[in-house]
């Protein structure tokens, strides 16, 4: 099930993964979320995805509204197709949508970055992360501290599965196809020369006190340094609606830009400035300096191994860490264990364990079987 622009990223691997066992026949459902919209550049072609096999084309409009259109057109497509088992990823509308459908009708759900926590329930994401996790029967988790998270809720470690990040499985499936040099030079910028901007979450650009102020901050860091800020369309919208002129400072806005294209951008930015999830992992795989703009994030480990510093929405603060990082970029960063390219096919490799037909003695159980809420889990497993 794929809806919004991260959604591909993690689904790709999982497919081509799925598609190579004798056991797993994927069958892609898209939302359409996004899918008319400008930020539906094909995604679908740059990750070599086949064309969906069910589009739901759902449309703009409130969250509620969403969650029920998707949960009706999930409905009727799951009871054509009949799957033993539904896959969600992330933490989108479709996210929890597709898994309340599923529940409802007694189809498993697997939930592929399970277990991230930001701890600030105001954000529709965050609300997302648990509902989805409460219903899922396999919770497929990116770090150790996902796994924390899920023990601390009462999860029981039998549906935990600590795989890695399929994320960076598309990065790693990415880089070698791209032409870096080439795409900057289209963009007319070099190599550590320029920033890159992205921001969409509604704290940040739906209060236009908040979106002025840091708009405000950008222009000064991009004194120093160029930044590019391709623009999510709720960004560009809510930017527009504040009457500033972009063209007044050294931010150079962009439309949205391709998956290939961003992450040649990333790769070759000395600094991105950012709210995005999926982007703070990246930065630390690339590692490339990174400031999010947030006062928490659901993906600490990029703290811990990567080069990703919180440093909220106020001006003055994001300026100074903006030079700071620029006049000392260097950094130690590795890679979180299990971010190595190979996520999607451990989570293959439950999967095609667990399918009908194959005989399982460690297969999850919801309700009733051996595992309760109640018994202290054992710690996850690390699969390898
Ligand atoms: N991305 C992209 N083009 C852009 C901005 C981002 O392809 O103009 C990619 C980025 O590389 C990452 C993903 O989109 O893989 C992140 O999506 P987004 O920030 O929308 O969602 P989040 O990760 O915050 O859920």
């Amino acid at each position: 099930m794929c809806g919004a622009r991260p959604d591909f990223m993690k689904a790709a691997p999982l497919y081509r993964a799925m598609r190579a066992t004798d056991t797993l026949d994927p069958v892609l459902i898209h939302t359409g979320r996004h899918f008319d919209s400008a930020i539906s550049e094909d995604f679908i072609a740059a990750l070599e995805l086949p064309e969906p096999d069910v589009h739901l084309g759902i449309g703009q409009g409130s969250q509620a509204w969403q969650l029920a259109e998707i949960i009706k057109g999930m409905e009727k497509a799951l009871l054509e197709v009949r799957p033993w088992l539904t896959v969600v990823v992330g933490d989108v509308s479709s996210t929890l949508a597709a898994a309340l459908a599923s529940a409802t009708l007694d189809i498993p759900v697997a939930h592929v970055e399970a277990g991230l926590r930001s701890r600030d329930e105001t954000m529709p994401e965050e609300r997302n992360r648990m509902l989805v996790d409460r219903l899922a029967t396999y919770l497929f988790t990116p770090s150790a501290d996902a796994d924390e998270n899920l023990s601390a809720e009462g999860i029981p470690a039998s549906r935990v599965f600590n795989v890695g990040n399929v994320m960076i499985d598309s990065l790693d499936w990415v880089l070698p196809r791209l032409s870096a040099a080439a795409t900057r030079a289209r963009f007319g910028v070099a190599a550590g020369r320029y920033g890159l901007v992205t921001l969409h979450r509604p704290a940040n650009v739906d209060h236009p006190g908040a979106l002025r102020r840091l708009i405000g901050a950008l222009a000064e860091v991009a004194d120093d340094l160029p930044l590019l800020f391709p623009m999510h369309p709720r960004a560009r919208r809510r930017i527009h609606e504040l009457g500033v002129d972009l063209d007044d400072t050294g931010i150079k806005a962009l439309p949205p830009v391709g998956y290939t294209d961003f992450v040649a951008l990333l790769a070759g930015a000395s600094l991105v400035l950012t709210d995005s999830g999926g982007i703070q992992e990246e930065a630390t795989v690339l590692r490339v300096p990174c400031l999010t703009l947030r006062d928490n994030t659901e993906r600490p480990v990029t703290i811990l191994y990567g080069g990703n510093e919180l440093v909220g929405r106020d001006p003055e603060r994001i300026v100074t860490a903006a030079r700071r990082r620029l006049r000392a970029p260097s950094m130690e960063t590795g890679r979180p264990p299990g971010w190595d390219g190979r996520a999607a096919q451990r989570i293959v490799d439950v999967l095609a364990a667990a399918a009908p037909g194959t005989t399982v003695e460690t297969a999850p159980t919801r309700g009733g079987g051996t595992h309760d809420a109640s018994d202290r889990p054992p710690p996850a497993r690390m699969l390898r």
